[in-house]
């Protein structure tokens, strides 16, 4: 659904919509523009002229019940698709019982690679492209249809591919009689038709005029893709053809299709330990076909894994058809775990006995969960824990069977950290290290119940051996400074933070206006000190009230009220994570606006600051100046400060204000009303709760003023980085060319430039 809806938006429509849950999808249209939210709600359709609905929602929906009281027209998801191809000049519609998605990525892959600038509409997310839809140029649109309800025989096409025909869904249309009619019918409507030469194909489809039936032997000789799978080389020859048909040469079409990296969940990656013996991989198969296909692609790509299939069937319908070839399939691995089946629309779950499927499987470890998600995740941790081989552990269905990805991988994660903790505390001798502090201790949000891996060396000797011993280990390495700038997490996270604020990492040497710290030493401490060593210009005075560590602000160029650390900084060194040394004279670096060009890799250690000399008693009363200035201005509580950069000549908290974000909450989180750019963590609050308000922040911003405001915290996660940023790509395509901001969004004071 969420296809159709991009697809509306590049035609400039209105779009209003609801979804159960909050999601990405939701996000990506909301940055676009679209009044979404999660959960259905009457009022969404108010103003509407048109209510479009998945097959899956009923009659009794409240927004179904207020469009019927508006007058409103309502049209099922399929009708309203088989309305948007007639825009088209051409339309490659892909049908199929499976492989639709995957066959109908990769033409609209080629297609794109090749400048055609398509219409696409795929029925899953493909990493590669920042939305599953595009309403492209108008000349040819590439979109997945669904046999399911019936309305994929509605699109009228110039070419339908149908990827193959079994008897899945067929209950639902009224037998495999209906179902088969149903892609005659689509095949009928499409001017040609490419399909695989197996039988039924054959049986159904050989009226057809303009019918051509493909076989491996059209693949080309010698060419490889790169997601794994003879049903992929299979999908990847009907895309290939559907290519050439629309004008795209052989050659290129063959190029692109290699670089072709998949669609989400079909045989994704989604965990891989850092010396590859661990390996976690979520699949979308959910037919006993697919999932024999997905089996024997796992069983290829990871020839020397041992294959822990956990699997959830989709529907009650296919446990009552379908269990003894679940179980045959599955009798291919070395362990099953079969889950409750996932039920939808208007499923009986009393109409069939969920264990069956994992009773019939043969010959291998199996069993049947109807637990708690998170039970099994630690479980299946533990098991994968205390085997010393290599483990592949497939998380496979196309229901909430997901949710255990997540869970496992931070049950596995957690097992690992403390296989590492305790190997480098042997391998270094006297470290501290440890899992003993959440993200809440170590930020000055307080928020994250992840517990991180956190090694504490007190001297270079220290963390030049546990370098050597985590590059051993394959273990990336962070550093943690003060933790003031930084959002914590939920989840576990494979890796090692060191924190230096201890043993050599915290001593300061003063000569003069020169000093020479550890980069562990708060800021705060320093310049205090030097301003009661008489030594402060007035203008340095301000940064005495930045939270966290002279390391954390020399990597941020932390400033205030007119003065940056990067002024002062007469040479940094350090070691980058390889154990090179590292160092550079403060005028080598490119110092920026809260950033350097110092490499990421690199841990600084020691640092050399130059304070020119000024009068102390103007440096006091600065101090007390600005200190007045904060106090009056920013809020007390937890919080990493500003959220976001001043965009250039502005002040993003007043941008924040202006937009209506005072007083925004979400969860635990809210927007101070106080400052605009400070977002809070008052209590209980989650990653998403903070990650959300972000969010819906930039999206207020976006939409009134025309800026997208750079966050100028860090997420340690990487995948909750990887969220925000992409929304920031969506809000910067909807944005389009930069506006001129709006005139209450202009200057702000300089008080709500420089500090926080
Ligand atoms: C109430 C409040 C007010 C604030 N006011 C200001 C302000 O006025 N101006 C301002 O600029 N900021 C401000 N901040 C943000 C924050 O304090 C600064 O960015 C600070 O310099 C971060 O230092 P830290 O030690 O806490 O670093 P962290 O938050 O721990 O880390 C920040 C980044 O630095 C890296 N890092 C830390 N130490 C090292 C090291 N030794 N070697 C290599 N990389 C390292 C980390 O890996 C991370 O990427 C404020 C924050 C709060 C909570």
């Amino acid at each position: 659904m969420s296809g159709l809806a991009h697809i509306c938006l590049d035609w400039g429509l209105t779009v209003s919509g609801t979804d159960a849950k909050a999601s990405e999808a939701l996000d990506c249209l909301a940055a676009r523009g679209a009044r979404v939210q999660a959960g259905h709600a009457a009022d969404c359709v108010d103003g509407a002229e048109l209510l479009v609905y998945s097959s899956a929602v009923r009659e009794e929906n409240p927004e179904r019940i207020r469009a019927r009281e508006l007058g409103i027209p309502e049209m099922r998801r399929g009708e309203f698709l088989a309305h948007v191809a007639t825009c088209f000049d051409n339309v490659v519609a892909v049908g199929g019982s499976h492989g639709k998605t995957t066959t109908a990525a990769m033409l609209a892959h080629i297609l794109l690679d090749a400048g055609r600038q398509p219409g696409y509409l795929i029925g899953g997310d493909v990493p590669a492209w920042p939305r599953p839809a595009r309403a492209g140029s108008g000349v040819v649109l590439v979109t997945e249809v669904d046999e399911s309800d019936g309305t994929q025989s509605l699109v009228r096409s110039s070419h339908a591919i149908v990827t193959n025909v079994e008897d899945d869904h067929c209950w639902s249309l009224g037998g495999i009689e209906a179902l088969e009619r149903c892609f005659v019918d689509f095949a009928d409507a499409a001017q040609r038709l490419i399909t695989w030469d197996h039988p039924t194909p054959r049986r159904l489809f050989s009226h057809h005029p303009a019918a051509r039936f493909l076989a491996l032997a059209d693949w080309p000789a010698g060419m490889e893709l790169a997601v794994p799978g003879a049903h992929n080389l299979m999908n990847a020859t009907l895309a290939l053809e559907a290519a050439m048909q629309l004008g795209v040469a052989p050659a290129q079409a063959a190029v692109s299709l290699r670089s072709f990296c998949g669609v989400s969940r079909r045989l994704s990656e989604r965990f891989r330990s850092p010396d590859g013996r661990i390996v976690i991989v979520e699949d979308y198969a959910h037919h006993p076909t697919e999932l024999r296909a997905s089996l024997s692609a796992l069983r290829g790509g990871y020839p020397k894994h041992r294959l822990l299939a956990v699997f959830q069937a989709h529907r009650v319908e296919r446990v009552k058809r379908y269990a003894a070839e679940f179980a045959d399939a599955l009798s291919t691995t070395d362990e099953a775990v079969v889950t409750a089946p996932f039920a939808a629309w208007l499923d009986d779950l009393s109409l069939a006995d969920p264990r069956t499927i994992a009773t019939a499987v043969r010959g291998v470890p199996s069993r049947y969960h109807d637990g708690p998600l998170a039970e099994l995740a630690a479980e299946l941790a533990a098991e994968i824990a205390g085997r010393p081989g290599n483990e592949l552990a497939a998380v496979i269905g196309a229901g909430d069977v997901s949710q255990l990805v997540p869970l496992l991988r931070n049950c596995v994660v957690d097992g690992l950290l403390e296989r590492w903790r305790h190997d480098l505390a042997t391998a270094v001798g006297g470290l501290r290290i440890g899992r003993d502090q959440t993200w809440s201790e170590l930020t000055t949000l307080r928020l994250g119940s992840g517990r991180p891996l956190v090694a504490r060396p007190e001297s270079t000797e220290q963390l030049v051996a546990l370098l050597a011993r985590a590059r051993t280990l394959g273990l990336s390495v962070q550093v943690l400074g003060g933790g003031s700038n930084l959002v914590g997490t939920d989840d576990e996270l494979p890796c090692l933070f060191v924190q230096l604020r201890q043993g050599e990492f915290v001593r300061t040497r003063r000569r003069g206006a020169e000093v020479r710290c550890g980069a562990g030493v708060p800021l705060a401490r320093l310049i205090r000190g030097v301003l009661r060593a008489g030594h402060l210009p007035a203008v340095a005075a301000g940064l005495a009230w930045i939270p966290g560590t002279v390391g954390g602000a020399i990597t941020m160029n932390a400033g205030a009220h007119d003065a940056n650390i990067g002024d002062f900084v007469a040479r940094v060194c350090g070691l980058r994570t390889s154990g090179e040394p590292w160092g550079q004279a403060g005028d080598e670096i490119d110092w920026r606006y809260r950033g350097t060009d110092i490499p990421g890799d690199v841990i600084l250690a020691d640092v050399t600051l130059t304070f020119p000399d000024g009068d102390a008693t103007d440096a006091v009363a600065r101090l007390e100046e600005t200190g007045r200035r904060r106090r009056e201005s920013q809020p007390r509580g937890h919080s990493v400060g500003c959220v976001f950069r001043n965009p250039p000549g502005q002040a993003a908290g007043r941008l924040l204000d202006s937009s209506g974000c005072k007083g925004l909450r979400v969860g635990g989180c809210g927007v101070s009303r106080k400052h605009a750019n400070f977002l809070m963590h008052d209590s209980q609050g989650t990653e998403q709760d903070f990650v959300e308000l972000v969010l819906e922040a930039l999206r207020r911003v976006q939409r009134q003023t025309g800026l997208v405001l750079e966050p100028e915290v860090r997420f340690v996660n990487p995948a909750t980085a990887a969220r925000v940023r992409k929304n920031l790509d969506w809000l910067h395509d909807a944005a389009g060319p930069a506006r001129e901001p709006t005139a209450s969004a202009e200057c702000a004071p300089s008080s709500e430039r420089d500090a926080g």
